[in-house]
């Protein structure tokens, strides 16, 4: 769709949220950043599931062209733009927000998530009017498809962001976490033949205070990305994303060892992700923790990772969205299993969602945003590098 046809979507949704500011229907008021308007966000003003509260929930998207400011390149792919679609469900003159992001070797597409939508649109919504009902929904969601997970993710998301300004609350709050516990993201730093190429990305992102380098290219050309990394930033805490391209157990132990000695901190998904018995053997003998990405999609994956892996790497488009992370967070932590928060390129939608989950982790992954040259949305704000949680309501979110 073209960037006229987005102006639209987002004036038809700037027009709403003027709408919602005079409260037509009884409702609380809210002012452009989601926030209850008179001061009064921390006070609910009517019982949820009253009969006020029954609407349709209607459900609208738009296929956006993420614009990547460097071409991405990782173990198996390269690419210098990723599809995304941008979701909206409006009840009662309220609107949240959501986004599907789609890497290509993940198996969607804007036409599968478009098909997946207009499912939910046909079959789910009609049959609630109230959004709280969060869990049934996902439910009825999930159930409509095996996989779908970054279209079930946009649903997921514009309902917590609808139900959260409804609330007048953040959903960190709503969840109880605490928001100064919140981890520094890391600054992604894809593979480059080009050794000035390596250089300026490192020094570009001089304002991180983690990177994260990408791997799993071959033993000379990680060493020399690393070697690269190094002459430009010699201090900060890097974390390694092999993206499954490392091959023999032995070698990868030999690597991960030779890591820990430049100030490498944690290695993401060394081997490939079919391998649980290697992951055991690493995780028995490394000195730096690893972590699950694409072994660990959703909360049922995590049981079987215990003693695998040291921790998971949660994703919202893997995992369908922000009520099965809430849960996955739960679950590995009663597992005794250490906790990341990683993103794909996406806009400030999905990266302000996957925020409020954050200050439950050990390390964040969340530059998506920052990796795209045409974010379309403002929401989550790094201070120093430091993941910075608002009051605004819902994820936090606005049109820009
Ligand atoms: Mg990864």
């Amino acid at each position: 769709m073209g960037t006229t046809s987005r102006r639209d979507f987002l004036k038809r949704a700037g027009l709403i949220s003027a709408a919602a500011l005079v409260a037509p229907t009884g409702l609380p008021a809210f002012d452009k950043a989601g926030n209850i308007a008179g001061g009064n966000a921390g006070t609910p003003s009517r019982p949820v599931g009253s009969n006020a509260s029954k609407g349709r929930l209607t459900l609208e998207w738009e296929d956006f062209t993420g614009i990547l400011k460097h071409t991405f390149t990782i173990s198996g792919s390269s690419r210098s733009s990723t599809p995304i679609v941008l979701t909206r469900i409006t009840w009662n003159g309220i609107t949240g927000y959501g986004e599907a992001s789609m890497p290509p070797y993940l198996g969607e597409t804007s036409a599968s998530v478009n098909e997946f939508l207009k499912r939910v649109r046909a079959d789910v919504l009609p049959k609630f009017d109230d959004p709280f009902r969060i869990q049934e929904i996902m439910e009825s969601v999930d159930s409509l498809a095996t996989n779908n997970t970054a279209a079930k993710a946009s649903v997921d998301i514009a309902l917590h962001d609808l139900t959260g300004r409804i609330m007048g609350q953040p959903w960190w709050k709503i969840w109880g976490f605490s928001p100064e516990n919140t981890p520094c993201t890391s600054f992604t730093i894809g593979y480059d033949a080009d050794d000035d190429v390596v250089r300026e990305k490192t020094r570009e992102a001089s304002w991180a205070k983690v990177l994260k380098v990408k791997l799993g290219m071959g033993n000379d050309k990680d060493r020399r990305m690393i070697n690269l990394i190094r002459e430009t930033a010699p201090d900060v805490p890097v974390y390694v994303d092999a993206n499954q391209g490392w091959k023999d157990r032995s070698e990868t132990l030999e690597m991960i060892e030779w890591l820990a000695g430049k100030g490498v901190v944690m290695v993401e998904q060394p081997l490939s992700k079919y391998d649980l018995d290697g992951h055991a053997w690493l995780t028995e003998r490394s000195p730096l923790p690893i972590i699950a990405d694409e072994s660990c999609q959703r909360l049922t994956d995590i049981p079987r990772l215990k003693g695998a892996f040291h921790g998971i790497n949660i994703k919202l488009m893997k995992c369908t969205g922000m009520r099965e992370a809430r849960e996955m967070i739960t679950l590995a932590k009663a597992l005794g299993m250490r906790l990341m928060i990683g993103c794909m390129t996406e806009t400030s939608v999905a990266i302000s969602a996957a925020s409020q989950l954050s200050p439950e982790m050990e390390w964040a992954d969340l530059d998506g945003n920052v990796l795209l040259a045409n974010d379309c949305f403002s929401g989550m704000k790094l201070t120093d590098g430091k993941i910075t949680l608002s009051d605004a309501a819902g994820i936090g979110v606005n049109p820009v």
